[in-house]
């Protein structure tokens, strides 16, 4: 638990969230300002401050069961979906706790921008 940290702060239940999914390791909740029909951030409990700090690689698998449960949940399963993260200043990183988005319900456009 990082106190400075927003996600850590939702992790802790002192500032609300839309979750949809939590276990002990991960929880995943509804972006506060979606970009597509489905958009959910997919978030390790622990903190990590994004992929270039993760040292705990063993909690990958468990990030893409939820990805994949909650597709599957959402119903974009079978039209598609992104998976993404974003790491660092190009990326435009708004908040330093390593968060997957789920985006779908939408045709998504690639590359990103
Ligand atoms: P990133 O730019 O990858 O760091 O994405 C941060 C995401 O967190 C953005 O999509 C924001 O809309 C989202 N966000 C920021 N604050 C909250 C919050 N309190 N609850 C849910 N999502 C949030
Ligand atoms: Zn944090």
């Amino acid at each position: 638990m990082n106190a400075a940290c927003l996600f850590c702060r939702i992790v802790a239940k002192q500032i609300p969230a839309a979750i949809v999914y939590e276990d002990d390791k991960v929880l995943a909740f509804n972006d506060i300002n979606p970009q597509a029909p489905v958009h959910i951030l997919v978030i390790p409990k622990a903190h990590v401050a994004g992929v270039d700090a993760l040292e705990d690689y063993a909690i990958l698998p468990d990030i893409f069961r939820v990805i994949k449960q909650l597709a599957a949940e959402q119903k974009i399963d079978k039209t598609g979906y992104r998976a993404v993260v974003n790491q660092g200043r190009d990326s435009g990183q708004a908040v330093p706790h390593l968060h997957f988005h789920l985006l779908g319900g939408r045709l998504l456009h690639w590359p990103p921008g």
